[in-house]
């Protein structure tokens, strides 16, 4: 998956980086957008909520039928993390730094791009699976913004067991269990799942925190959260309590609130609207030493023209 983040998501020289509030339960609707042919929510960013941490992006896709699957040509990264989780399926991932990697269920692909990098990704052909999933960035600071580009593949996680459900710790440290996972900033990703019953999450309180439904619905105090929408959870907590009355999964997404204000612009997190144009040109004039090729039989995806 891919961006692209659109005008309405990413208000140019406006988008400051969410300001740290108190504890609370605000819980926004997703926007829906479609990514190469495949229907997205979009939970991150939204107006009112522009990053939990370093989380920036966040779309939410399926499930849907596989046939004709996801196809999303080459295209350009630049100053974010991707990382994506599966719920069913498999994706291919082809990267300009040679990876070529599918992902499954319960694993982690996790792409730097630094100063620059490119890639691919689509059903690889004979899966007769479902797509289900979501693909998130995170905003690199500025000391790791400008280096190289870098791609993770953890076929293994941390899991651990907590009141009715089993975490998966895809970022960050939760409930004693660590992710090997690269972190430039203090950050949090782990999928909570359970068959029903009551979850008691401990939290850093130096975090602010967010949920992402991805299947079922999950009460947080006196809110019912459901696939499409983002429940912030403010910063300053302990604990929560998570509650289901059936089977539910979800993605919990912590860190210290970013403080770098970041300008997004179609598959790019930078600082200002000049440099996202930088990027955006130099992707279109075919730059092979920021962006290098990628070894994939679709079409190279151009970026639109600068906004006026
Ligand atoms: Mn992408």
């Amino acid at each position: 998956m891919s961006g692209p983040v659109a005008a309405e998501d990413a208000r140019p020289g406006e988008a400051d980086c969410g300001q740290p509030d108190e504890p609370e339960v605000e819980v926004t609707p997703s926007r829906h957008a479609d990514v190469g042919g495949v229907a997205v929510r979009r939970a991150l960013p939204r107006r009112t909520r522009r990053t939990v941490g370093a989380w920036c992006f966040a779309d939410h896709f399926g499930p849907a039928p596989a046939p004709p699957g996801m196809a999303i040509g080459p295209h350009p990264h630049t100053g974010l993390h991707t990382v994506t989780w599966l719920v069913e399926g498999v994706l291919l991932h082809r990267d300009s730094l040679g990876s070529e990697q599918p992902i499954r269920p319960g694993q982690l692909n996790l792409m730097t791009a630094g100063h620059g990098v490119a890639h691919a990704e689509e059903t690889p052909g004979r899966e007769p699976s479902r797509q289900h999933g979501i693909q998130l960035w995170v905003a690199q600071p500025e000391g790791t913004r400008h280096g190289p580009p870098a791609f993770e593949h953890h076929a293994e996680l941390p899991v651990v067991g907590l009141g009715a459900a089993r975490i998966t710790v895809l970022v960050g440290a939760l409930a004693g269990a660590a992710s090997p996972a690269r972190a430039d900033t203090a950050l949090l990703g782990a999928e909570i799942a359970t068959g029903g019953g009551t979850v008691p999450l401990p939290l850093d309180p130096a975090f602010e925190h967010a949920l992402v439904v991805l299947d079922g619905t999950l009460a947080v105090g006196d809110s019912a959260v459901r696939p499409g929408a983002l429940a912030y959870l403010g910063r300053g907590r302990e604990a929560v309590d998570l509650t289901a009355a059936g089977p539910v999964r979800a993605l919990l997404l912590g860190g210290e609130p970013f403080a770098e204000r970041i300008v997004m612009g179609w598959n790019f997190v930078a600082r200002s609207r000049e440099e996202i144009d930088r990027a955006a040109a130099d992707w279109n004039a075919g730059d092979e030493e920021r962006f290098g090729p990628v070894a994939s039989a679709l079409a190279r995806i151009p970026a639109p023209p600068p906004r006026p």
